[in-house]
């Protein structure tokens, strides 16, 4: 990779997903940007697993939304279940959406990185690895932030605009002093990629609902499963035994499900936190650095992509001769989409984890009405953005 240079249009700051998007929109639209990102190398963890109907309309100008349908697993139908009943209490259909994309792909985050990494470099991007932010710096007509590569020499990039994309503990967000209030639940969740005796179908998610905590399952391209268990404690070694274990006081009751393999693993709290702000002055953040949730419907991924690709179009007009004005609509667009959704999750989470039966018997009781055809166009529309189109 060629040397960081010392002045850009726009610095991206992180990139995941989100720094990626953003790249990738700003190249596509012949905006000059460098990225830098702090860690060596991206991650390949267990992370998001799911690309939702939205975020691949909105990847779908860059190329990416058909290339990453084609590489996962089309999930069609999220099915719901609760306690002991081996009938799902309610089933969300994606396939009815009035959408290209009536499908959420399942796919490792790694693997939408990869993908996401190719088109910026087929667009002519890259990212500088590793280059941690430590200072930012504005005044009315830059902004100059101070970049610590391996070596421990700090250097100077001067850009029009720097966009924090670095993650829930951002440094950026921290450094032009945007609050991030909400809260962090007790619980955790634990995320696993599993191979399982009996393969379960590759186009449903089943979501379950338990006084121990809940389950959502969904297969991945070839034989692994990623399963996402909410839990009080953190168990010690993750094995196999140990997983079906969590399973069996979690998930469908009559039916075992057998664990060959634990494959990855990882571990998550769970937090449901939004940016006061989303800018002060020429530096933006975006995705988790904005806003962050529970795993358990998979938004996380899917709104930074978003964000991303709304800032990146606005950027492009603001520094194109649409002048700077029309950076107000981000926060203004934004922030109401990231609130709407945390507090979404933040209610399914809350539901899916009930302790008390009494509201667990109503919270099934009331689930089936979910299936009524208004209602569950609604439910849907919300879960997967489709309402703000
Ligand atoms: C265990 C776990 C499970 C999850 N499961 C799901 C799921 O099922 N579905 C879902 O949608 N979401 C899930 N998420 C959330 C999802 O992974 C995030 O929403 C997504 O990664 C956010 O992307 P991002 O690009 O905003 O931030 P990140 O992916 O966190 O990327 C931030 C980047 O910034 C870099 N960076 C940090 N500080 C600096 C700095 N000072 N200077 C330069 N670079 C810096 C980091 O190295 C990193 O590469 C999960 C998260 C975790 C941790």
């Amino acid at each position: 990779m060629s040397e960081l240079p010392e002045t850009t249009d726009v610095l991206v700051i992180g990139a995941g997903p989100t720094g990626l998007a953003l790249a990738a929109t700003l190249h596509a639209r012949g905006v000059g940007c460098q990225v830098v990102d702090a860690a060596e190398e991206g991650g390949n963890y267990s992370r998001a697993v799911g690309t939702l109907p939205r975020t691949l309309e909105m990847l779908r100008e860059l190329k990416v939304a058909e290339r990453l349908a084609e590489a996962g697993n089309r999930a069609e139908r999220i099915r719901i279940f609760s306690g002991d009943r081996d009938r799902n209490i309610a089933t969300l259909r994606l396939d009815r959406l009035r959408t290209d994309f009536p499908f959420a792909v399942l796919l490792p985050q790694h693997v939408n990185e990869a993908v996401l990494l190719g088109r910026l470099r087929e667009l002519g991007g890259d990212v500088h690895r590793p280059y941690r932010v430590s200072a930012v710096q504005q005044s009315a007509s830059e902004v100059v932030a101070t970049v610590t590569g391996t070596d421990g020499e700090r250097r100077t990039v001067r850009a029009a605009y720097a966009v924090g994309a670095d993650g829930t503990r951002s440094d950026v967000r921290k450094l032009i002093k945007a609050g991030f209030p909400g809260e962090t639940f007790a619980q955790r969740f634990i995320l696993a990629d599993l191979e399982l005796a009996e393969g379960s179908t590759p186009d449903e998610i089943h979501l379950f609902f338990s006084r121990a905590g809940a389950v959502i399952m969904g297969r991945m391209p070839g034989r692994l499963h990623r399963v996402c268990l909410s839990v009080d404690e953190l168990p010690g070694e993750l094995t196999a035994e140990r997983v079906e274990a969590l399973l069996r006081e979690r998930g469908p009751a009559r039916r075992r499900i057998r664990v060959l393999d634990v494959a990855n693993e990882s571990y998550t709290k769970i937090h449901h936190r939004v940016a006061e702000r989303f800018r002060v002055g020429r530096v933006f953040l975006a995705g988790d650095a904005a806003h962050v949730n529970s795993p358990i419907i998979g938004q996380g991924m899917n709104l930074g992509i978003q964000d991303a690709i709304t800032l990146g179009d606005l950027l492009a007009r603001a520094l194109t001769g649409g002048g700077p004005g029309v950076l107000d609509d981000y926060e203004r667009i934004r922030l109401p989409i990231a609130r709407d959704a945390v507090g979404v999750t933040r209610r399914i989470n809350a539901a899916a984890t009930v302790r008390s039966p009494v509201k667990g018997a109503v919270r099934d009781s009331l689930m089936p009405l979910t299936t009524f055809p208004p209602l569950n166009r609604r439910m849907i529309y919300r879960l997967t953005r489709l309402v703000d189109r």
